[in-house]
């Protein structure tokens, strides 16, 4: 249904996003047909049933299975995902990134299937591999780096990717695995988390489903849950939606509501927060406290080759480390402008120590550094303050 600039109007969810710009494609995406006197993005349904007389032969008939202001949302994020493949590919939104996640790998994996999991993944990924091994499926991981998890696809019937990896920003080449997975028939998941739709494609690059926690800089302001998954395959997508039926990890209407409306903003967002990452990263690398310093779009970064083929946008988020963990405390006690919180990808930027959480194998110094949208330089002059004020 949208109407976009060479669209026209009847043009149908996706058809004529193809070729236009992110920014354009951003603030359209997902809107309905203008109706004279009505809003441009209507508000959030609140329903639990909708009216229903006779058979139920399709339409909104009770909310955990459809809700009008997602089915808005669901457009908006396909067409970011997949600009131009209109009703092809089908876009599901859940109550988070978990929900959206836990319901491609518990729709699609039964007892005696193996599913290969990045070792260096999101820090619920081994509690999820626990709980699938309890249901008799067999996880194989191998880390995102140099495409490792090539070396264990054999007999599996899922691969799952996450790239770049969280917290350690290792990025694979999604198109050579889709490659190798579809030659020995394995389904293949990209986590587009931190990428976003406008950093990378994974259904343009072979994927079968990309999967997202929409909680970061696709909504960007730290203040919803929200999962996705997009995918093109009708019946992969059916399967999907039983899940999300039977599960009912389902978004309510605001914050579905919400999060189409911060979508307008995405590629600001993203544009910004990128820039001051890079920036970043920059005055990063002259400092000697600073170490295994990671950005996949800084130049020389192990990251960087795969990523500039593959990415559009590398992302907000740094990682360094610095000596210890008391100076990484002292560092994140002195800035002024960053809040020490986790998550990442909002318009305020955030930093942790990582390794306070325990489930990721990261150095005790390891901060992880989500880029917002303030000005660069205050941004800079802020960290390169925090990082002279937090020396002995
Ligand atoms: C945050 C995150 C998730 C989980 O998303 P929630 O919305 O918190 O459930 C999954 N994958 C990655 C890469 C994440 O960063």
């Amino acid at each position: 249904m949208n109407s976009g600039p060479d669209g026209g109007p009847g043009a149908g969810a996706g058809n004529g996003t193809a070729g236009i710009g992110d920014g354009t494609l951003a603030v359209r995406a997902g809107l309905p047909e203008p109706v004279q006197h009505e809003p441009t993005l209507p508000g959030p349904v609140f329903a639990a049933h909708y009216h229903l007389s006779g058979d139920p032969t399709g339409g909104y008939a009770y909310a955990r299975d459809e809700n009008p202001t997602w089915t808005l949302l669901e457009r908006a994020i396909g067409e970011l995902e997949a600009p131009g493949a209109g009703e092809d590919v089908e876009t599901l939104v859940f109550a988070s990134g978990m929900a959206a996640i836990s319901a491609v790998l518990f729709s699609q994996l039964r007892a005696g299937d193996t599913v290969i999991l990045p070792d260096d993944g999101y820090q619920v990924l081994p509690l999820v591999r626990e709980q699938l091994t309890a249901y008799g499926i067999e996880v194989r991981t191998a880390p995102t780096a140099g495409d490792a998890q090539l070396d264990v696809l054999d007999g599996a019937k899922l691969l799952w990717i996450e790239t770049p990896s969280n917290p350690g920003l290792d990025v694979c080449d999604v198109r050579r695995l889709a490659e190798a997975a579809r030659a020995r028939g394995v389904l293949v998941a990209v986590d587009n988390t931190l990428a976003t739709p406008l950093g990378q494609r994974p259904l343009e690059l072979g994927a079968d489903f990309a999967v997202a926690s929409g909680t970061k800089m696709l909504t960007g302001h730290g203040d919803i849950l929200l999962g996705y998954v997009a995918c093109r395959d009708a019946e992969l997508t059916a399967s999907v939606r039983r899940w999300r039926k039977i599960v009912g990890a389902i978004p309510g209407p605001m914050e579905a509501w919400l999060a189409h409306r911060s979508l307008a903003t995405l590629q600001l967002r993203a544009d910004r927060q990128n820039a001051n990452a890079l920036a970043l990263a920059e005055a990063l690398r002259g400092r000697p406290e600073v170490t295994g310093l990671r950005y996949p779009g800084l130049p020389g970064d192990p990251s960087y080759a795969i990523a500039s083929r593959q990415m559009r946008r590398f992302g907000c988020v740094v990682s360094f480390t610095l000596p210890t963990r008391a100076r990484a405390e002292r560092f994140l006690a002195a800035l002024r402008l960053v809040d020490d919180a986790t998550s990442f990808g909002g318009v305020r930027s955030t930093a942790e120590r990582r390794g306070r959480w325990g489930g990721d194998d990261v150095p005790e110094g390891f901060i992880r550094f989500s880029a917002g949208a303030e000005d660069p330089r205050d941004l800079v002059d802020d960290v390169l303050r925090a990082l002279d004020a937090s020396a002995e």
